[in-house]
């Protein structure tokens, strides 16, 4: 059976009945002998965008590299779209093709064009055409509006458009799930609200995304939900009017004094 929490997170019946798309359970993480994940546990369903805010050195981004199985977990269970996460190889494969992940340094291939680093994944992992692949490639570029400069190399786009270019190529993968680790913490303020802009617009199609930021605007108005971890704790989890209006925990509400 399916040991799910009580609905958590879920507003209708369907949606409670639904599987998740992305279901943490009590997972736990060291390094050595520091114990950074404490137990999470955490239900995403199809569609949703989760918001995860925390402070530094709390485990987020330890977090959401786990969901990709970046980082194998010592206790507890990861299940991506059905698949759970385990030592078996094939699966982590799968949950990887599953799932997309843009980080904060953009980490494109500096060889490549903007226009190759996005055809990559296609060709290689997935084993389709050139010809396929790059028409999807220009279609994806075009969607983060830079279909004018699929041919430049990264050191001739700004951060906001290399992030961009990272973007279309996670979605170049056509994954059901999107991981973003403070996409945006890296890049000049006037570059922020692109990058924004086409997250923004892929929630608005209907992608389930995990976004860490600290982008409190984009937060408001993108997640359904708000989760805060501390000390590798998930200590809420709530609507963004709620958490932002009255936090339930007092390490939340310092946390938002500092960045509001
Ligand atoms: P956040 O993303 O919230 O800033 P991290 O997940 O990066 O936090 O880090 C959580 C804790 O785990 C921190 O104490 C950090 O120093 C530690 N940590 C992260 N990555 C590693 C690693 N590869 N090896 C050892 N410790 C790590
Ligand atoms: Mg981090």
């Amino acid at each position: 059976g399916e040991p799910v929490g009580p609905g958590r997170g879920a507003t209708g019946t369907a949606a409670a009945a639904a599987p998740p798309m992305v279901l943490c359970e009590d997972v736990h993480k060291w390094f050595g002998h520091a114990h950074v994940l404490k137990g999470i546990s955490l239900e995403v369903r199809q569609g949703e965008v989760v918001v995860i805010m925390g402070p530094s050195g709390s485990g987020k981004s330890t977090f959401i590299r786990t969901i990709n199985a970046l980082e194998p977990i010592q206790r507890g269970r990861i299940v991506v779209d059905g698949i759970e996460l385990g030592p078996d190889l094939h699966r982590i494969e799968a949950v990887r093709r599953e799932v997309g992940m843009v980080f904060q340094q953009f980490n494109l291939f500096p060889h490549l064009t903007a226009l190759q680093n996005v055809t990559l994944g296609p060709v290689w992992v997935r084993k389709w055409p050139r010809r396929r692949a790059e028409e999807l490639a220009l279609e994806l570029l075009a969607r983060v509006g830079l279909e004018e400069h699929a041919h430049k190399y990264p050191a001739q786009l700004s951060g906001g458009q290399q992030q961009r270019v990272a973007i279309a190529r996670a979605l170049a993968m056509q994954p059901k799930v999107m991981l973003f680790d403070e996409p945006t913490s890296a890049l000049d303020p006037e570059m922020i609200k692109e990058v924004l802009d086409v997250m923004r617009e892929l929630a608005a199609s209907g992608m389930t995304m995990l976004v860490v930021t600290h982008e409190v605007g984009f937060a408001r108005e993108v997640a359904d939900r708000i989760v805060f971890i501390d000390q590798g704790m998930l200590l809420e989890e709530a609507p963004p009017d709620r958490f932002f209006r009255e936090p339930a925990h007092e390490r939340a509400r310092r946390f938002l004094s500092q960045i509001l």
